[in-house]
């Protein structure tokens, strides 16, 4: 949609819906910043290193706080990442409330 018109209006539609009071604004904006972060690490590492691999962004998703390192000897549950790998014992990372 690039209609300019057609995008304000579906903009003021949602907002006349939104009920502010029930969203924790301020735990949205610490979720915005870890993933601004999170995004700006991923980004500067490839374009300096000229390459990122899955432990680099692994790494940044624990150190934005969008991830939690935790070793397992058993699968999480139905949906964590492990539950695909199945080689158990293994280091889990395990999505935090921002990416749910
Ligand atoms: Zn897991």
């Amino acid at each position: 949609m690039t209609d300019p018109e057609a995008i304000l209006k579906l903009y003021t539609e949602r907002s006349d819906s939104l009920d502010a009071s029930s969203y924790d604004v301020a735990g949205l904006c610490r979720e915005l910043i870890a993933c601004r972060a999170f995004v700006i690490a991923v980004i500067y590492t490839a374009a300096l290193d000229g390459y990122i691999d899955d432990d680099d962004i692994k790494s940044f998703g624990v150190e934005h706080g969008l991830l939690i390192e935790a070793e397992v000897t058993e699968s999480c549950g139905q949906g964590c990442m492990c539950e695909e790998a199945g080689a158990f014992p293994m280091t889990c990372f395990k999505k935090t409330a921002v990416l749910k």
